[in-house]
């Protein structure tokens, strides 16, 4: 399970987006959100929209492995489809925010936590206006809440900078790759291998 996060307006969407298409070996967990749907947004696809109480019974019933409040909304990973995943060898995708990605890692130690950042701060409140679709007050809130994010990316394990979005697809698919040969993650492996060798003693 890996975690992406970033401020709003870093490219984080086009990012993941892109990963998905090129590479076969991801999944994208779709979240539950409060917040209403934008221009082209589908219900299922890039979220399940939900009201404030069908998110509250979500809570209850223990559906999400994490939820966190953002600027206005609530914003939550549903339990079923990562798990499915998990189990299937995907390597499963959370785009989330910092609160919510503190959480999991909290939770399950081995997830791989990246933080994508422009490279900057002019840059990200360009993006952020130039996607057009908040309002500027939304914007001074999500601006405010990334200046207040900056205190936590030492939590994370990599960071990205999304200047070019090429390379910054390339650097991110090798970072986690390259997680996957960790010997702590072939535990199973290894152990195979030292009882395998047994047999030359
Ligand atoms: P947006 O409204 O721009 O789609 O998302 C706002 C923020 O909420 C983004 O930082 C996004 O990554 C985060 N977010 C999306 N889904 C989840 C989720 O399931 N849990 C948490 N904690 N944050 C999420």
């Amino acid at each position: 399970m890996l975690v992406i996060s970033g401020f709003a307006g870093t490219g984080k969407g086009t990012l993941v987006s892109a990963l998905l298409e090129k590479y076969d070996n991801y999944a994208l967990s779709v979240s539950a959100t409060t917040r209403s749907p934008r221009q082209g947004e589908k219900d299922g696809v890039h979220y399940f929209f939900k009201t404030r109480e069908e998110f509250q019974e979500m809570i209850r019933s223990e559906e999400l492995i994490e939820y966190a409040q953002y600027v206005d909304n609530y914003y939550g990973t549903p339990r079923d489809y990562v798990e499915q995943k998990l189990a299937e060898g995907k390597d499963v995708i959370l785009e989330i925010e910092m609160q919510g990605a503190l959480k999991i890692k909290e939770k399950f130690p081995d997830t791989l936590l990246l933080f994508v950042v422009p490279p900057d701060a002019d840059t990200l409140q360009k993006r952020l206006k130039g996607r057009g679709t908040e309002t500027p007050e939304i914007i001074k809130k999500r601006l405010h809440r990334a200046i207040e994010e900056t205190e936590y990316i030492f939590k994370y394990d990599y960071l990205v900078v999304n200047d070019q979005i090429d390379e910054c697809v390339q650097k991110t698919h090798a970072i986690i790759q390259s997680e996957h040969f960790r010997v702590q993650r072939n535990e199973d492996f290894v152990k195979v291998l030292q009882e395998d060798m047994k047999k030359f003693k």
